[in-house]
């Protein structure tokens, strides 16, 4: 919890993983999914008294968030810009910027996009992460606010996509679509989760849509790892991956020829 606001939960300085350069990532509370193997558990509590309490957190305030009235917007676009500028000159030396992550940050239009707004009006170079759960209009006035995106792509399978985040992926692959004829500029994320994402009929059908329906050809393999372990312990929430290994290197690199030789640029991690 940053303290400011209980929409961001977290600012993290100096993140050479979400985007270009070194960037100052802010995280926002949130989330319509629930998966499997989110590495910020914390971060899905749509509520956010709720998402507080998960901290332990008793900030002045958080009793009954404030509202995000026009005044209240502007006042917290303020200060949140000033905390974003305090590292402006990481981000002229590495052509770095900051980043909206979560949680969803979609799931806050109200900040997200005067944030968005501000910051190209300080010249401060803007990524999205999203996992493309929202509504098109909503994704599409930030996307087209951002210098970049980094959108998530999961599972093809409606059913699968479903049981393992909570929600029928359906409107993120059309969301994607629509992205990629707007030609907005975006690369790809994808969590190489074992037995959830990475089945060898995912990855194909992923590899042929993404082919056939759009022009995005850069892609990030993120391989699951047990960082975030602990934290379903601190918050009490049932790890459903407990005991699960990360993928090995072999099958990395398996994953990662599979997307090279079907034209796909990739790097492996954020
Ligand atoms: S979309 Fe991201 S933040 Fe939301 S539940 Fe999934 S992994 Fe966690």
């Amino acid at each position: 919890m940053t303290g400011i606001t209980p929409y961001i939960f977290k600012i993290q300085r100096y993140s050479i993983h979400d985007g270009p350069g070194i960037r100052t990532t802010l995280f926002f509370q949130g989330c319509p999914l629930s998966c499997r193997w989110c590495h910020n558990p914390e971060s899905q509590a749509m509520d956010l008294l709720q998402g507080a309490k998960s901290f332990g957190t008793d900030l002045p305030g958080l009793r009954k968030p404030l509202p995000l009235s026009e005044e209240r917007v502007e006042e917290l676009v303020k200060t949140l810009v000033h905390e974003i500028e305090k590292d402006n000159i990481f981000y002229d030396e590495s052509n770095g910027g900051v980043t909206f992550s979560g949680g969803e940050p979609l799931s806050r239009p109200k900040l997200l996009l005067p944030l968005l707004e501000a910051c190209r009006n300080q010249e401060i170079h803007t990524c999205l992460d999203t996992s493309g759960f929202a509504s098109f209009e909503i994704l599409k006035a930030a996307a087209t606010k951002a210098d970049l995106v980094l959108f998530d792509i999961k599972i093809m399978e409606e059913r699968d996509h479903l049981a393992f985040t909570g929600k029928p992926g359906g409107q993120v692959l059309e969301n994607l679509k629509k992205l990629s004829r707007l030609k907005v500029n975006l690369k790809l994320r994808f969590p190489l989760i074992p037995a959830m994402t990475d089945t060898r009929e995912n990855l194909c059908k992923m590899i042929e849509f993404l082919t056939k329906e759009t022009v995005y050809r850069d892609i990030h393999i993120l391989p699951f790892h047990t960082i975030g372990e602990g934290k379903y312990e601190f918050l009490k929430m049932k790890n459903e991956l407990k005991g699960i290994s990360p993928p090995t290197d072999e099958r990395v690199e398996e994953v990662r020829q599979m997307f090279e030789s079907a034209g796909f640029n990739t790097r492996i991690g954020g």
